[in-house]
């Protein structure tokens, strides 16, 4: 699968420090076959996801949508900004993980290095890859015929 993250409290918090099992995560999805990118709704962020360590695991980094999502997902694509459409999006927002499908983490702040979000949304992602769904809570399924009109 495509899968998307959002940067701000998903992958970094507050002072901009990684969450704890971002690597270890983004490894073992890599390894699993899936393609990852990301996005943020205060634009393109790839200097950082560069100083972070985090370019060798993403195939593309863009802005997001921070409204009107599929249409504006799609006006991406059309534009070329972004090469393919998100299979599924991890992000601490409900709206836009609720308009796309995905996994809503639990914004992370600082300072938490027990934090264990990150295996959380394996999990689900594993689960969804293998069986289309999913019955976890933060697990939000993707509008049926998304992007196709
Ligand atoms: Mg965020």
């Amino acid at each position: 699968m495509n899968i998307f993250f959002d940067m701000d409290y998903t992958l970094i918090g507050l002072t901009g420090t990684l969450r704890p099992l971002v690597i270890e995560t983004f490894e073992q999805l890599i390894d699993d076959g899936h393609t990852l990118y990301i996005w943020s709704g205060l634009g393109n962020r790839s200097s950082e996801v560069e100083k972070l360590g985090l370019s060798e695991y993403i195939a593309g980094v863009s802005s997001k949508p921070i409204d009107d999502f599929e249409e504006l997902v799609k006006k991406k694509f059309n534009e070329g900004e972004i090469d393919v459409y998100p299979d599924f999006v991890v992000d601490d927002h409900e709206e836009i993980v609720s308009a796309l499908g995905g996994g809503l983490i639990k914004a992370f702040f600082a300072g938490d290095n027990y934090d264990r979000e990150m295996e959380h949304m394996y999990n689900i992602i594993s689960i969804y890859d293998e069986t289309g769904s999913s019955d976890d809570h933060a697990f939000r399924p993707r509008p049926l015929g998304l992007y196709k009109d």
